[in-house]
């Protein structure tokens, strides 16, 4: 069984896939953190990250110090990282070789990285919901992180579309917890 869950930044991905993959005793994949941390280790070594070439050939190597890989510098790059398709490319043959019994959360998970996934999540949230949560996860004002999230919303555009199979979910006014079961539901009706 494979579980996707893809969306915009904000939309809630991280906290309802961890929360699922625990609950199912599933592997959790964030391919946004793999994507964060080849940004990290490009930004490292200097790499130009016009050079799609040079960045997949990075895809594996691992930080030679530790970054914060969610802050605003990795979130200010990361796109420009993610847009070149041998780097795409690399990247969904190592998130396929982690999609067993798994939650799988990005932006193309459902459509590019397992699109036979058996359930496929879509989450959606205004910008502004997005950016209040952004915001308090960083302790800091929203309208700070309104002009990012919707710049890395028009970066990411591209990537960025439900699978035609997708189950849509706006979760601008709903709670985590009924977000979970929602999924938990889709999941038990999968398996029946
Ligand atoms: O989800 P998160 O905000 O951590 O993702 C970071 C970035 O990684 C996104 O803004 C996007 O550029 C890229 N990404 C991607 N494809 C995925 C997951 C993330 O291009 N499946």
């Amino acid at each position: 069984m494979v579980v996707t869950i893809d969306g915009p930044a904000g939309a809630g991905k991280s906290t309802v896939a961890r929360a699922v993959a625990a609950r199912l005793g599933y592997r959790h994949v964030d391919t946004g953190l793999m994507y964060r941390e080849l940004t990290a280790v490009a930004l490292e070594r200097g790499t130009d990250l016009d050079d799609g070439a040079a960045l997949a050939a990075l895809v594996g190597v691992s930080l030679a110090t530790p970054v914060d890989l969610r802050s605003e510098l990795i979130s200010a790059n990361v796109s420009a990282v993610s847009r070149h398709e041998p780097v795409r490319v690399r990247m969904r043959e190592r998130q396929r070789e982690l999609a067993r019994n798994a939650v799988l959360e990005g932006r193309d998970t459902g459509t590019r990285v397992c699109p036979g996934a058996e359930v496929k999540v879509y989450l959606t949230a205004s910008v502004a919901e997005r950016a209040r949560r952004r915001a308090s996860e960083l302790g800091i004002p929203a309208t700070d992180v309104e002009l990012a999230i919707a710049e890395r919303d028009r970066r990411d555009a591209v990537q960025l579309a439900p699978a035609p199979d997708a189950h849509t979910l706006d979760t601008t006014r709903l709670g985590v917890e009924a977000v979970i079961d929602h999924v938990l539901r889709l999941v038990r009706e999968a398996e029946a």
